[in-house]
């Protein structure tokens, strides 16, 4: 069986930068997604497509197909526009409704006493990824996980069924 959209993917991965640094890497717990939902970057999706059961590659992930170009954008909210009870952190997503009534995910950069900053730039914005990839499942995606538009199971997403 190969990867196609409609496929559960079983996959594990290191996640080098540039400097050959180890952002993150899926270690003993192989990261499973429903292939073409959107849950992984478009430009590692991309590599994927093909690939069958034990194949092993790496994909070079531009920005543009990762996770977006800097914009070097910021701006500050006060603390006091914050949900009640959040406790910030720097890196934290906030989603926020954007001008154009969109959702959009924004990430704290500083926080002082009185206010946080925050920008539209992934923590990876601007960085060309480098992820070496082993496959270790494919499987057919059952109705209700196309329905959903995500894995199910223990090697999945784990929740209780309200939606
Ligand atoms: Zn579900």
């Amino acid at each position: 069986m190969k990867i196609a959209p409609g496929s559960v993917v079983s996959f594990e991965y290191t996640l080098y930068a540039p400097d050959g640094s180890i952002i993150d890497a899926s270690q003993e717990r192989p990261l499973t997604y429903l292939h073409g939902a959107g849950h992984i970057v478009p430009g590692l999706e991309r590599h994927l497509v093909g690939k069958e059961v034990g194949d092993e590659l790496e994909a070079i992930v531009p920005p543009d197909e990762g996770y977006g170009e800097a914009t070097g954008r910021g701006f500050r909210v006060g603390r006091e526009e914050l949900p009640p009870g959040m406790e910030p952190q720097i890196g934290m997503p906030l989603g926020a409704q954007g001008p154009d009534g969109k959702t959009m995910t924004l990430f704290i950069v500083e926080l002082d006493e009185e206010s946080i900053t925050v920008t539209p730039d992934h923590p990876l914005a601007g960085v060309t990824l480098r992820f070496a990839v082993a496959i270790r499942a494919i499987r057919a995606a059952t109705e209700d996980e196309l329905s959903h538009g995500h894995a199910h199971g223990h090697d999945g997403h784990d929740h209780s069924h309200g939606h």
